[in-house]
């Protein structure tokens, strides 16, 4: 094979893998397997300490339900292809750092810790809605589709500098895996941030919780200091940048609010949470 009909072929996978992201319109790469990555996050997933509590697990479990709901009916930024709430996995974890994560294949963990800062229905809402957002942009497939890329530039870079000296050999794969990584991963990161609190936000209105929730509950979490957890962490806004972007979205978001209905209102868990 030519290597021009290889390049050829190489782009042509790369064009079929690409996807446009709802809400921002951007287009992404999903090289991976999402079923594959399914069935790896579903084991990481059951090894984790559930908590005991149970109105924490069944107040949590009946704020997703809704969140899923609005995001497979939302006609402008749903995903009707998402699986029903009945399909998830929804838990809260035994960890007392306030942290919340979802996985490929329907999986969202909230962290017990995340009770300090997300004390109503409403602040739970907006942390699972900002989750449930990063499923339906695939965002999990894509940060490993640009690892993957990043991997196979290196590869490419070194194939091609054989006949060169290694020092300098080494030299450009460490200036290629910094780029790789602060040009590539990192803004990206910033990206699916933000079109999971947008879209997030306009989740959470759809469900009937209030979605100026979001701007209260981002400003608490820069109060609460401390160690920032993995998932709301250090290459993401920085949380007072992130509640001025929520704050402007809000009339938007007020916009798509959906009261509950009295059924829904009858079937809901309450109590203080432990
Ligand atoms: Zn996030």
């Amino acid at each position: 094979m030519t290597r021009r009909l290889a390049a050829a072929l190489l782009l042509a996978a790369l064009l079929a893998a690409c996807r446009t992201v709802p809400g921002s319109g951007r287009s992404q790469l999903n090289l991976a397997d999402e079923s594959a990555l399914a069935a790896e996050a579903a084991d990481a997933f059951r090894s984790m300490p559930r908590s005991k509590d149970p109105l924490a697990q069944a107040r949590v479990r009946a704020v997703a339900a809704r969140v899923i709901d609005a995001a497979r009916s939302d006609p402008d930024f749903g995903d009707p292809t998402l699986p029903p709430p009945s399909a998830w996995e929804v838990a809260v974890i035994a960890d007392d750092t306030p942290n919340a994560f979802a996985l490929p294949g329907g999986r969202i963990g909230f962290h017990s810790g995340m009770f300090r800062v997300a004390t109503s229905d409403d602040a739970i809402a907006v942390v699972l809605a900002h989750e449930v957002a990063h499923v339906v942009c695939r965002h999990g497939n894509e940060r490993v589709s640009q690892r993957l890329l990043a991997a196979l530039g290196a590869v490419a870079l070194d194939q091609s500098m054989r006949d060169k000296p290694s020092g300098r050999r080494q030299e450009a794969l460490a200036v290629y895996g910094a780029a790789a990584s602060l040009g590539l991963i990192l803004p990206y990161s910033r990206h699916h941030e933000s079109e999971a609190d947008q879209l997030g936000l306009f989740y959470m209105a759809r469900a009937g919780y209030r979605p100026s929730a979001a701007v209260a509950f981002w400003r608490g979490f820069s109060q609460e200091g401390g160690i920032k957890p993995p998932e709301f962490l250090s290459t993401h806004p920085s949380d007072t940048t992130r509640a001025a972007r929520l704050q402007a979205l809000l009339p938007e978001a007020e916009r798509r609010f959906r009261p509950w209905t009295e059924p829904q209102r009858a079937s809901t868990p309450t109590g203080p949470i432990r």
